[in-house]
């Protein structure tokens, strides 16, 4: 870290530039620029014009907007301005540093291809100007390119990648605390964040978000403080049921970087020790392997920019994809006729946010019993999670459908009626989400069209009418993709 450069330039204008890293804890660019004692300037820039940029989907928009009020309030209690522009990013910093008369730049490192190539072209042209350009890594345990196999190469298996992550070199400490901030005297123009219009209006289909979340990192570590105290505990035996809190939720807080996936790793451990969670080693390790997953996601995103794109195994190019754009939409809307699908894309669609377990239902649905492209899956989860992420998402997806690096074999077909007996058993899920099933009994909640006329009668459905038949025979879609299977062989 070039800190000898930063603290040598006199009382010159440090620029913080902030992405995806919205807080002030465990912020290794913050921390950098305000162990400088000089004063700084803070920036926030919307970047939807630099070359292959993907724009944010409309759930992640209104997440963002609410965690840009958080980090502008927290800010403004050290005195520091929270300065929004949009606009290229490497355009906007390199100006903002010039009419700060700034002697460096600090920023949070980000890994999409797009995303680096505007990285790298602020760097040399603020490098142009003789301005010090410093980036740090806030958004990762390890960063794509430190981590080879024994041929110094990538890894595409999960497994040896998180022991080789494990026996690396200690994960860094948590960043020093900015408790005071030196402002800059002089604020640079800011826009309004209400013009940007991140938040949806006519009509406002946020409420159900706006009743789950609280974006923001004061929303963050009080989730982390409820998670290792409430969800911990028998999290490796819970937490593939989609009825149960059984998860942590902290998804989208991590996604904007209010939260450091290196806090995690070291408050999981922290809190056992001083006694302040009952969970069990067996919980803990359950749970930085997931965190484990996210890594390994932007490790794939490293060695393959494509990844959203394009199939990480090219075989499944010639993969016969149906382009049946009814199923698509019953898919999206929650009506495909077998209730765990629906209730996960209606939990979706109204919250922003799906269990895992429903996430890799729902997938598979869409891809081996309806044959669509998984593609137009994942722009429909970028369009609609607050937690869609370039690198979970894409490898997600890549890993259902059998396509991605370390895949779930394209054979292996969730049945959705065993799923949602399995993991949802009292029907608690399904019956929230998809109330005009509540009144079923158990046992045939997750098959209503096996329900007896009476019962239906009795339950108040219409199959067809008030809930839909199902738009797929299970054992004819099974062997569907099977047979198409073989065309790729
Ligand atoms: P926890 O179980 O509490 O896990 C803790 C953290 O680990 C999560 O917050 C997340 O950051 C990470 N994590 C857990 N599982 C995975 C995984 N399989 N891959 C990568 N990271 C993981 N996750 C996203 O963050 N963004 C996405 O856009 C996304 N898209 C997905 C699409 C599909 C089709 C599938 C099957 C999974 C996707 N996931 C995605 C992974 C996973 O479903 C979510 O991270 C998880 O459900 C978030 O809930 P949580 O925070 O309660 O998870």
């Amino acid at each position: 870290m070039p800190k000898d450069r930063m603290t040598s330039s006199g009382d010159a204008p440090v620029l913080v530039v902030f992405r995806h890293d919205l807080r002030l804890s465990d912020n290794p660019a913050l921390a950098a620029a305000a162990e400088t004692g000089r004063p700084l300037a803070a920036l926030f820039v919307l970047d939807e014009m630099s070359p292959g940029i993907r724009p944010l989907g409309g759930a992640a928009r209104w997440w963002l907007d609410g965690s840009l009020r958080a980090l502008a309030a927290q800010l403004a209690t050290r005195g520091v301005p929270l300065t929004l522009q949009c606009g290229g990013m490497a355009e906007r910093v390199v100006t903002a540093a010039q009419a700060l008369g700034a002697a460096d730049v600090v920023w949070t490192r980000r890994y999409a291809a797009a995303e680096q190539a505007a990285d790298a072209r602020m760097k040399s042209e603020l490098a142009r100007l003789g301005i010090g350009a410093h980036s740090f890594n806030g958004t990762l345990i390890i960063e794509p390119w430190e981590v080879r196999n024994g041929a110094g190469q990538p890894f595409r298996v999960f497994t040896p990648f998180w022991r080789a992550v494990r026996a690396s070199s200690p994960v860094r400490a948590l960043a020093e605390a900015v408790p005071t901030l030196r402002p800059h005297p002089r604020p640079l123009p800011s826009e309004d964040l209400d013009t940007w219009r991140l938040t949806p209006t006519t009509p406002d289909w946020a409420g159900g978000m706006r009743a789950a979340w609280t974006p923001g990192e004061a929303g963050a570590l009080a989730s982390v403080d409820r998670f290792l105290r409430d969800v911990l505990p028998g999290y490796a035996e819970r937490r593939d049921r989609p009825d149960l809190l059984s998860t942590s939720r902290l998804s989208p807080h991590l996604r904007f970087g209010e939260l450091s996936p290196v806090r995690l790793w070291h408050g999981t451990r922290t809190a056992i020790e001083a006694g302040a969670t009952p969970a069990a080693e067996s919980d803990i390790e359950k749970f930085l392997s997931e965190i484990g997953w996210r890594e390994f996601a932007y490790h794939l995103l490293g060695q393959f920019p494509a990844l959203a794109m394009a199939h990480f195994q090219p075989r499944f190019d010639a993969f016969p994809w149906r382009d049946d754009r009814m199923a698509l939409n019953a898919w999206q809307k929650g009506r495909t006729g077998y209730p765990i699908v629906d209730a996960g894309m209606r939990e979706l669609w109204h919250t922003g946010w799906m269990h895992n377990r429903v996430r890799m239902i729902v997938a598979s649905f869409l891809v081996k019993h309806l044959l669509i492209d998984w593609r137009r899956g994942e722009e429909w989860f970028w369009d609609t999670l607050v937690d869609a992420d370039p690198a979970s998402n894409a490898a997600s997806w890549q890993w259902v459908a059998g396509s991605g690096a370390d895949a779930a074999p394209f054979f292996r077909i969730l049945n959705p009626v065993l799923q949602g007996e399995k993991f949802d058993p009292q029907g608690a899920y399904v019956r929230r989400w998809v109330p005009e099933l509540a009144a079923l009994p158990d046992a045939t909640l997750h098959r209503p069209w096996t329900a007896g006329e009476l019962t239906l009668r009795d339950a108040g459905i219409v199959l067809g009418r008030t809930y839909p038949r199902p738009i797929v025979d299970h054992d004819h879609a099974r062997a569907r993709a099977l047979a198409a299977l073989r065309n790729i062989r």
